[in-house]
């Protein structure tokens, strides 16, 4: 009698534990601000093409990404967007992020005030809306990265500290393809540079181009593409991006580097 009436308590001490974690698990999930808990330990990439739309290339970037089901984002010059707006609309059609990499990509002029950079940024910003006919992401890549050494040091700071107040977002890379580090750049070396970067890395942002002259990026994509895949990535755009991911990018220094 004793006997059973001990198994009873501990059965029920087991249904109480078991009731109590799932209920935990729950709001664990809840409390995760729509991020998926079973992805805490998710491993991602952004794949993004500076440069472009590019007549050659960007169609032939667009296809390799769909081929492998995957999606990039394309950090695009004003100027080359506004005699290729057919280019932009296809990318975006086509589930791709387009966003701004400034509109006349002329460091010289670019750089040289605060309000020169925001004038050029809004105008790059209106050319991909005008061609895509929706609204984009305060989201951006600085031509020479956030850290660039073109204008006055102060004067950076001074962009920088101007465009986070505006609610934008800027965006490095920790991964680079060094497929602008020369003319031509080897098939070879864009992929081993891309594996050399990306070793340990939980959140990817990969630096590639897309430019008329840069026919050994797309070569080079597919196994990039590939090698991603066998590591366990997931492959996102930034308009795919969750809170997790943004907080991630800023602590690795990716997003917003003071
Ligand atoms: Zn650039």
């Amino acid at each position: 009698m004793r006997k059973s009436l001990n198994l009873g308590i501990i059965l029920l001490f087991i249904m109480c534990f078991l009731y109590l974690s799932s209920f935990y698990k729950v709001n664990a999930l809840e409390n995760h601000s729509g991020d998926n808990v079973a992805n805490a330990d998710e491993k991602v990439v952004f794949l993004t093409f500076d440069d472009g739309p590019s007549r050659n290339n960007t169609p032939k970037i667009l296809n390799i990404l769909k081929e492998n089901n995957v999606y990039g984002t394309f950090f695009v010059v004003g100027y080359k967007a506004e005699s290729n707006p057919e280019l932009v609309k296809r990318l975006r059609d086509n589930g791709m992020c387009v966003l701004p990499h400034s509109y006349s990509h002329n460091y010289k002029s670019l750089y040289s005030s605060v309000d020169g950079f925001m004038k050029d940024l809004e105008r790059c910003t209106n050319v991909i809306e005008d061609a895509t006919g929706e609204r984009i992401l305060k989201v951006f890549r600085f031509p020479g990265g956030s850290d660039n050494r073109v204008s006055s040091l102060d004067t950076m700071k001074d962009i920088r500290a101007t465009v986070r107040d505006k609610g934008y977002k800027y965006v490095d890379w920790n991964i680079s393809s060094e497929d602008a580090t020369a003319y031509r750049v080897s098939v070879s070396k864009i992929v081993n540079s891309v594996k050399k970067d990306s070793r340990g890395a939980k959140v990817g942002v990969v630096l590639m181009h897309d430019a008329e002259a840069k026919d050994t990026t797309v070569e080079a994509l597919p196994y990039i593409i590939k090698n991603f895949k066998e590591n366990g990535y997931v492959f996102k755009t930034f308009d795919e991006a969750t809170e997790s991911d943004i907080k991630t990018m800023e602590l690795c220094r990716i997003i917003n580097r003071e």
